[in-house]
C-alpha cells in the first residue's frame, strides 16, 4: 500500500510539467499512440506474413526444431558451438535431401531430434538397394565437404573453433558410416555385400562395451530387426539387394575414399595443436 502511495506520488511530478500544456499533450499522445499502432500493425502484419511463409515452407518444422536444438545444447555447450554443431548435422541432412530429391524420392524436410541427430522422413521408399545406397552417402559426402569448409576458414582465420568443428563434423560423419543398420553406412553397405554388417555388428558391440556408445544400442535392435525380416524374406531380399557389379565397385570405392577422407580431416584436425583445446573450450566454456 506504501509502495503504491510512493509511487503515484512519482507519477503525479512527472505528469505534473506536461499537464501545464494540456492541448498539445493531449495531441502529442494522441499521434504517437495511432503511430505506435501503425507500427504495432504493421509488425503484427509482419509477423503473421513470417508465420504463413513458415507454416506453408517445407523447412518450418526443421527451422523450429533446429532452434530448439541449439537452444537446448547451449544449456550444456557455448552458442557458438551449439550453433556450430547443429549447422554441420543440417548441411549432412540436406545431402541426403538433395540425393533423394535427385531420384525423384519424395522425402520430408530435415527434423532435428535435440541429443540425438536429425533425421529425413522417407515418403516413398526407394525401389533398390542401389537407390539407398545413393540417397545414404549423400549425408557423410555433404558432411566431409562441410568439414573441409570449417578447416578451409581455420586456415584463413586461424580461430581455433573452426578446428574444433571439424573434429566434430568428422567424428559425426564417420560414426554415420559405421556399417550397420539404419545408419548411412549400413545402407552404403548393403549395396556392397550385406557381410560387412558382420564387421559393423562387432564393431556396434565394441563401442556399446568399451567406449558406453549407448546409442548404438537402439541401432543394434532395429538392425538386428531388419536382419529377420531380410532373412524371412529372402526371395525379395535377393531381389532387392542385385545391383550391377559397376555399382558395387562404384559405390565401394566411394564409401572408402569418403572412410580415408573424413579419417585424414579428423586426425588432421585433432592435430592442429590447439584442436583438442578448442574443442573443450567451445564444449565447456
Ligand atoms: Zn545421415
Amino acid at each position: 500500500m506504501h509502495i503504491q502511495d510512493d509511487n503515484s506520488r512519482i507519477e503525479e511530478s512527472i505528469v505534473q510539467k506536461p499537464t501545464k500544456r494540456p492541448s498539445k499533450t493531449t495531441l502529442g499522445i494522441l499521434i504517437t499512440a495511432i503511430f505506435g499502432l501503425l507500427k504495432f500493425s504493421k509488425l503484427t502484419v509482419l509477423a503473421k506474413f513470417l508465420f504463413t511463409l513458415l507454416k506453408a515452407s517445407k523447412f518450418a518444422g526443421t527451422f523450429l526444431s533446429m532452434a530448439l536444438t541449439i537452444v537446448l545444447y547451449a544449456q550444456i555447450y557455448s552458442w557458438l558451438f551449439a550453433v556450430g554443431f547443429v549447422i554441420v548435422i543440417f548441411v549432412h541432412e540436406m545431402g541426403h535431401y538433395v540425393t533423394s530429391k535427385k531420384l525423384g524420392l519424395d522425402v520430408s524436410a530435415p527434423t532435428f531430434i535435440p541429443f540425438l541427430g536429425a533425421f529425413i522422413r522417407m515418403k516413398s521408399m526407394p525401389k533398390s538397394v542401389k537407390e539407398e545406397a545413393i540417397t545414404a552417402i549423400g549425408g557423410p559426402a555433404a558432411g566431409a565437404f562441410v568439414t573441409l569448409v570449417c578447416l578451409g576458414i581455420y586456415s584463413l582465420t586461424a580461430a581455433p573453433y573452426w578446428a574444433g568443428l571439424a573434429y566434430v563434423s568428422a567424428l559425426i560423419n564417420l560414426f554415420n558410416l559405421l556399417p550397420f543398420g539404419f545408419l548411412d553406412g549400413g545402407r552404403i553397405s548393403k549395396a556392397i555385400s550385406p557381410l560387412i554388417w558382420v564387421i559393423g555388428l562387432i564393431l556396434c558391440v565394441i563401442l556399446i562395451w568399451k567406449l558406453h556408445f549407448y546409442i548404438l544400442v537402439l541401432i543394434l535392435i532395429f538392425g538386428i530387426f531388419e536382419i529377420i525380416s531380410m532373412y524371412r524374406n529372402k526371395s525379395e531380399t535377393a531381389q532387392y539387394l542385385s545391383v550391377e557389379p559397376g555399382f558395387r565397385l562404384a559405390i565401394g570405392t566411394s564409401y572408402l575414399l569418403l572412410l580415408v577422407l573424413l579419417v585424414i580431416l579428423m586426425m588432421y584436425s585433432l592435430d592442429i595443436s590447439t584442436a583438442l583445446q578448442s574443442v573443450q573450450a567451445s564444449l565447456f566454456r
